[in-house]
């Protein structure tokens, strides 16, 4: 679904009230019953809840539901995207909401601005989006969760992402500076750079394959394995280092030397597992794959090395990120709920992608994908049935800049 923002000026303290209602009530009814929405709102006038529910409805934040047992709404992904908006407009970390800049198949990314007029980058975690593609057996699995199961995986997914970030950046790891991060939505620096995947050339292939491998034994010695180490998850910065003062001396033609250095940045957190997860060793070796697959594809770049190995790189254990970060509130309990969730749906991050390297059916996919998602998101749902799912990446043909 997309993001329109162009009615949040317009409610009124009221219309927050029920909207906050309706998000409270749907902890634990699927429809929210009217009557539940106007207790929990408390309006000194009757009326007032009425007519708010009626405006939210009318802009999509909230949708009716006509069920057996009783009327009532239930929130949509727009209302919680109106909620947790409105919430860092008042913290004052974001200001302005600007392009959507990608799509991926879990989440939409946005750039904003924050009041000093940074750019930052909103990324609104959406499960149970796509994964509804799937087969029959997960939407079954999907319907029998608990109610509002998507607003609290979705929650889960951007609190995960959220901590992880804000512990690997204090370590010193390339990830984006993480800002704010409220319900299914985090906020965190725009990195000016493109996605490995739209990099046709590098000239020193080498070394930034050394580096990605690197980062790869790095996490791991610190507790962690990305779990989707893809080229859609690392964004290459391409930075020009004027050497001109050292080597003009040397140079006998005077030129002015440059050296470009590629910098990568990682980013994509909600699937990451610790090193003491009963899968790890399988999860370092498809990150490591991922990375090996791609270069040789696409920069025809093959190492004599092999590995690295995941019982080499935890010999040295430097610091447990894992543990840390279960004891700062994204929780062991948590964890396990949205691997859970994540596996019963076929989540599996963006390695499906990489897999199909080179293939341009990214598009036909995602068509498949709406026209499932229109079958299983709630019959009542107009904003969903609406989002235009279009490709996560433009194919790489014409979309790749040379470096
Ligand atoms: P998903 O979980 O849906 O794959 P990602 O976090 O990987 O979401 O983001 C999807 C795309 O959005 C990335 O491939 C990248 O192009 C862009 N993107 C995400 N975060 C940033 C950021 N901080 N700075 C710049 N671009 C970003
Ligand atoms: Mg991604």
């Amino acid at each position: 679904m997309k993001l329109n923002i162009k009615n949040i000026r317009y409610l009124t303290p009221d219309d927050w009230r029920v909207l906050t209602a309706a998000e409270m009530g749907s902890r634990n009814h699927e429809i929210v019953p009217t009557p539940l929405i106007s207790q929990i709102a408390s309006l000194r006038s009757g009326t007032g809840v009425h007519k708010s529910i009626s405006n939210l409805a009318k802009i999509g934040l909230i949708a009716k539901v006509k069920n057996a047992k009783y009327d009532g709404y239930r929130l949509t992904y727009g209302g919680l995207d109106y909620l947790a908006l409105h919430t860092h407009t008042k913290s004052s970390t974001i200001y302005s909401v600007g392009n959507q800049i990608g799509v991926g198949k879990e989440s939409d990314i946005y750039v904003c601005a924050s009041d000093t007029g940074r750019q930052l980058v909103l990324k609104i975690h959406r499960l149970g989006r796509i994964s509804f593609r799937t087969v029959k057996s997960n939407r079954d699995y999907l319907r029998n969760r608990s109610s509002g199961s998507w607003m609290y995986m979705s929650r889960l997914a951007a609190l995960k992402e959220f901590e992880f970030m804000k512990a690997l950046r204090r370590e010193g790891f390339p990830v984006p500076e993480p800002i704010g991060q409220n319900r299914h939505t985090v906020v965190m620096s725009l990195v000016d750079a493109f996605p490995m995947r739209q990099i046709s050339t590098v000239s020193d292939p080498a070394s930034l394959y050394a580096e990605l491998l690197s980062l790869i034994v790095q996490l791991a010695q610190y507790g962690l394995i990305h779990g989707d180490f893809n080229e859609f998850n690392i964004l290459i910065e391409e930075k020009t280092i004027s050497t001109s003062s050292k080597s003009s001396a040397e140079d006998s033609e005077g030129e002015e030397a440059r050296e470009v250095s590629l910098i990568p940045t990682i980013i994509d957190f909600p699937q990451m597992v610790s090193i003491d997860h009963p899968n790890a060793e399988y999860y370092f070796d498809r990150d490591v794959a991922c990375i090996k697959r791609f270069f040789s594809r696409r920069f025809c770049f093959t190492s004599d090395d092999p590995g690295p190995f995941f019982n080499d790189s935890i010999k040295q254990v430097k610091k447990r990120l894992d543990v840390e970060v279960e004891a700062s509130g994204f929780s062991r309990k948590m964890a396990k709920e949205l691997d859970t969730y994540m596996k019963g749906v076929g989540v599996d991050g963006d390695a499906g992608g990489a897999k199909r390297d080179d293939d341009e059916s990214d598009e036909g996919e995602m068509e498949d994908n709406k026209a499932e998602g229109v079958l299983t998101l709630e019959e009542s749902s107009t904003d969903d049935t609406e989002a235009p799912l279009t490709a996560r990446e433009p194919s790489t043909s014409d979309q790749t800049s040379s470096m």
